[in-house]
């Protein structure tokens, strides 16, 4: 199963991801946490992205299509994976559809969390408190969810008119109670709590 968790900056894709990877076998693959890693380390990639998640704006598509192509080759993204944080562009999600139909694959479930966005400011302020991450500064969340709403956003539109599962599922309540709605989503596309990928 490929899935993909979607929704803006602060609709809990994260902590849910988490909750799916536990719940359905499904190894989480977040472009943010890879490029946070890359950072961290100091590579050719992370000096070049770093300025550019700081400002809160979207890395080139290539270069996150050159890690997503590289990290679902891997052994373990074989039976399937949970994206998150990835397609963000309708380039990405083409490049994305290119990439698994050549091995007889695509897309089966992309999941919205919807949240209001003074929830989500509220997440983000809180989030930036509780983690320090760089981008969490409230000038830099308008612009990610100005980014959310201009470049990504529109992905949604062009998933449903190329034929993939579009569930929407209300992101708003205790962590356990947004845990039990994914899983009913999942339940629409053939899962019933048993781990998928095994
Ligand atoms: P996230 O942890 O998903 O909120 O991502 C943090 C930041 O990493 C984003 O604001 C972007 O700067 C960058 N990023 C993560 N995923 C992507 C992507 N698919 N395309 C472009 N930039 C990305």
């Amino acid at each position: 199963m490929i899935a993909v968790i979607f929704g803006p900056p602060g609709a809990g894709k994260g902590t849910q991801g988490d909750n799916i990877t536990r719940m359905f076998g499904l190894p989480r693959v977040a472009t943010g946490d890879m490029l946070r890693a890359e950072v961290e380390k100091g590579s050719a990639l992370g000096r070049e992205v770093e300025p550019i998640m700081t400002a809160g704006r979207l890395a080139p598509d290539d270069l996150v299509v050159r890690v997503i192509e590289e990290r679902l080759r891997q052994t373990d993204a074989a039976r399937g994976v949970l994206l998150d944080g990835f397609p963000r562009t309708v380039a990405q999600a083409e490049a994305l559809d290119r990439m698994l139909r050549a091995g007889g694959r695509a897309v089966d479930l992309v999941l919205v969390l919807e949240v209001p966005r003074e929830v989500l400011i509220e997440r983000l302020l809180r989030r930036a408190e509780a983690e320090g991450r760089a981008d969490d500064t409230p000038e830099t969340i308008g612009r990610r969810l100005e980014v959310y709403g201009q470049q990504t956003a529109p992905v949604l539109d062009w998933y449903a008119q190329h034929g993939a599962r579009v569930e929407r599922v209300d992101g708003v309540g205790t962590i356990e109670v947004v845990r039990d709605r994914i899983r009913d989503a999942f339940a629409t596309v053939g899962g019933d709590g048993r781990k998928l990928a095994s």
